[in-house]
């Protein structure tokens, strides 16, 4: 077998959106692109005329939501694929809807782009910055008569549009001429006309086949302060004629979106096309490449439904752990490389498929079994007494920080009289098979000594309060015979004198169901009633020092993070990210 050069870096994926690059690379089709002259951002031209071959991509949110997993793809995506070829990605806010845009969003998409690990450097860019320049490209169309004000009511758009099986038909208005044209939409900007009077629509055909041909709308009016331009414009520009323009005056070679465009890219390639025949762009036109959007099992990623999970309070807030939204999937205790690994390995495709939620989960556990530092924690306890064990007698027990990194050291933690173990590490009545804790039984406490147990307490109703052990005081791992006593049981365990007694919550999927809301089913009335389960668990007392976000395997119960926000100095609060798949050893 050969061995892989270790020199060469890792290559990505192949994927289709990288054969097209490939072979425009191969052409030199953006090379010889003119760039002098032109409208667009000065960041955006300077770059472009010192290194016209250079590959632009964009990241184009509207800032009406926080991000989700399904974005992060597309981050991946866009921003990977700019860096692998040396490129750029545009970081581009997509805000030509004033009613639903905010800044609070705009601020935590940049915040959650940042913390997947990408950067725009200076290209950070608005739509609404190019309101000016949209508005003359549509007094262009009108001169060249490609665009009429049309002032039919929005039940008349409906009804003169068609349907998918049927052309549409034109309205009354589209012969009116150019001056005319020209005069309405001027005043449009104006504000002399309420909301809905009038809106621009392009030319096209209204018997196309395809609906987004038929005069799509390009502009409305709406009296609606706008989060950046303020009160300047009543009259905002709809997505299909903004993107492509934004992506022509970015100089962006590349645009990459999900596969509900497909429809509209004949729309997008037109508008550039005649833009170019008037002069004001020069070609080459960017390209539009569809890609499959990620849909992932238990989860909905749709922002209205996001939004009204939120807005209803069936979650926390938009940072809920349980939310698939990136600032979720942080509080929970996913890392950006785990994010990053999940896009790398679902890869990109034209064909649409629900990913399995366990190929995420999976991400997370190899990323942190990696990195993550081992600790034990107690979550359903119980007390156990050492019968023989001196009052007030404690020593000090060690163990690896990780059990494959010699290098990280290793955690030291107090044993006594009294520990904490998990209740179900003993039974009065043992199946087969159980070889834990039960009378008459040895079994090793981790880290620590081998004891055999003599019996339990137990209250008036039955509740099992302490369980009774004798210690061999010849066992304690990493002593000389320690490894004579052969016992099947390794159980783990917590001082009781210096735990910590902290708040775990025990994260779970957010829906019963893989697919919510799917056939007719209301998602709401799908929310797993056991999603979170709050607990008090009883923590090795090094766990105090946790600071927000470290991330630890909690050994037999999966990984961990102390969370972000309620975590105090001292009084840190654990979120459980993922179980472990396999609990380790064998009990
Ligand atoms: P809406 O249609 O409500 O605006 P959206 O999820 O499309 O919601 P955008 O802010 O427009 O939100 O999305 C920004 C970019 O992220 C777009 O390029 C979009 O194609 C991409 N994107 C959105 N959802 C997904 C998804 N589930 N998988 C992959 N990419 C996605
Ligand atoms: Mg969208």
């Amino acid at each position: 077998m050969s061995k892989p050069d270790s020199n060469a870096a890792p290559s990505p994926a192949s994927n289709f959106i990288r054969n097209v690059i490939d072979a425009d690379l191969a052409k030199g089709t953006y090379a010889a692109r003119t760039w002098s002259g032109r409208p667009g951002p000065a960041a955006a031209q300077a770059g472009a005329a010192k290194d016209p071959a250079r590959i632009r991509t964009r990241f184009p949110p509207e800032p009406n939501g926080y991000l989700h997993i399904g974005h992060a793809k597309s981050i991946c995506l866009n921003f990977g694929t700019a860096a692998d070829y040396g490129g750029v990605c545009h970081m581009r806010f997509d805000d030509t809807n004033p009613t639903k845009e905010d800044q609070e969003y705009v601020d935590s998409i940049l915040d959650s782009v940042r913390w997947l690990g990408f950067g725009w450097g200076e290209h950070l860019f608005y739509a609404s910055d190019y309101f000016e320049t949209l508005f003359r490209f549509a007094e262009a169309f009108i001169e060249h008569g490609l665009a009429y004000v049309d002032s039919i009511t929005p039940e008349q758009m409906r009804e003169l549009r068609g349907t998918l099986t049927e052309g549409g038909k034109e309205s009354p208005y589209r012969g009116r001429n150019v001056a005319e044209n020209l005069d309405l939409f001027r005043r449009m900007r104006a504000g002399e006309f309420a909301d809905g009077a009038h809106v621009l629509r392009l030319k096209i055909d209204m018997a196309s086949p395809n609906m987004n041909m038929r005069d799509p709308v390009i502009y409305r009016i709406r009296h609606a302060h706008h989060h950046r331009t303020g009160d300047d414009w009543c009259i905002y520009p709809m997505y299909d004629y903004t993107h492509c323009i934004s992506d022509a005056l970015e100089n962006i070679t590349h645009s990459i979106c999900t596969l509900e465009f497909e429809d509209h890219r004949p729309l997008y390639d037109w508008v550039l096309e005649k833009l170019a025949d008037f002069g004001q762009l020069a070609r080459p036109l960017p390209h539009q490449y569809e890609f499959a959007r990620l849909n992932l099992t238990y989860t909905v990623l749709s922002k209205r439904k996001l939004i009204q999970l939120v807005e209803e309070k069936h979650v926390q807030g938009w940072d809920d752990p349980r939310m698939p939204t990136i600032v979720g999937y942080r509080r929970r205790g996913y890392t950006p490389e785990s994010l990053r690994l999940f896009a790398e390995r679902i890869g990109v495709s034209k064909e649409n498929s629900i990913i399995e939620m366990t190929i995420l989960e999976d991400c997370l556990r190899k990323d942190l079994d990696e990195r993550a530092p081992r600790a034990t924690a107690v979550l359903d306890p119980v007390r156990l007494v050492i019968d023989n064990w001196p009052e007030g007698k404690v020593e000090e027990c060690d163990a690896p920080v990780h059990p494959h990194k010699p290098e990280l050291g290793k955690r030291r933690f107090p044993i006594g009289r009294e520990l904490w173990i998990e209740r179900e590490d003993f039974t009065e009545t043992p199946p087969k098979g159980y070889f834990r804790l039960f009378p008459g039984n040895m079994v090793r406490l981790r880290y620590g000594y081998v004891v055999k147990c003599i019996g339990c307490d137990k209250d008036a109703g039955g509740t099992i309060t302490a369980v009774h052990c004798e210690v061999m005081p010849d066992s304690k791992s990493g002593t000389p015979g320690a490894d004579t006593y052969k016992v099947k049981g390794n159980i783990h365990w917590v001082c009781a004198e210096g735990a910590l007694d902290a708040e775990v919550r025990l994260y779970d999927r957010l829906f019963t169901v893989s697919a919510p809301g799917s056939g007719d089913a209301d998602y709401l009335k799908q929310i797993n009633p056991d999603s979170v389960r709050v607990i008090r668990a009883r923590l090795e007392p090094s766990l105090r020092d946790a600071k927000p976000e470290d991330c630890f395997q909690f050994e037999r119960h999966g990984y961990f993070v102390a969370d972000l926000l309620d975590s105090k100095p001292g009084a840190p609060v654990f979120n459980r990210a993922v179980t472990l798949k396999d609990s380790w050893g064998k009990n």
